[in-house]
């Protein structure tokens, strides 16, 4: 095992223990931590599991994921030079949102796997985990366009794009949201070379 695998068990094993959510842990059939490459220069942040996602234990492997697989080879990208994640790692009854209570519960754990995993560029799908890194601001005024915010000693850049379950049956939606992801490898080159 890797270092940050071991490092990213360890995240696992302290929700466990801390019993964050109790009450959707109660429910859940899996904690969904996430699934992908830990070296890569790019972090996918959803909202939380769906049924699919709760039965398997993986993230977005139902319709939206679907469609974000799409979206990645329209990119030239797999799942395999990404990392994809949620916020709330169990799944919400019903597939109702996530609670504030919920996402502010789950929020050290998602900064301790960004602070193990260190990519490029934080890719946000959706408001629910775009709100904790870019407060207050609309997801209609600034998707697609990267933002640097300061983490902690460091500075990291967000590119808040829609959820794909939102654009999936919205043609207008969806769209816009095939525009903003292409662009990311860009994004990302021009940031790496920066870097260097
Ligand atoms: N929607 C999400 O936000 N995350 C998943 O893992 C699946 C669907």
């Amino acid at each position: 095992m890797s270092k940050k695998d071991t490092l990213l068990e360890q995240i696992r094993a302290d929700i466990i223990d801390n019993n964050i959510c109790p009450n959707l842990a109660k429910t859940a059939r899996n904690l969904v931590m996430g699934s992908g490459n830990t070296d890569a220069g790019i972090v996918f942040i959803g909202e939380a599991p769906g049924k699919k996602e709760d039965e398997i234990g993986l993230p977005f492997i139902g319709a939206a994921g679907k469609f974000l697989d799409e979206m990645l080879t329209t990119a030239g990208m797999t799942r395999s030079d990404v990392y994809i994640t949620n916020i709330v790692k169990y799944r919400p009854p019903n597939n109702r949102d996530p609670s504030p209570v919920e996402k502010k519960a789950f929020w050290p754990y998602l900064v301790r796997q960004l602070d193990v995993i260190r990519p490029t560029i934080v890719v946000t799908l959706g408001r629910h985990s775009m709100e904790y890194f870019l407060p207050g601001i609309k997801i209609s005024e600034i998707h697609g366009q990267p933002q640097q915010i300061t983490w902690g000693n460091t500075q990291i850049v967000i590119v808040p794009l829609y959820h794909p379950a939102a654009a999936l049956y919205n043609g207008g939606l969806r769209a816009t949201l095939i525009e903003d992801f292409i662009k990311l490898p860009t994004i990302i080159n021009l940031l790496e070379k920066e870097k260097q």
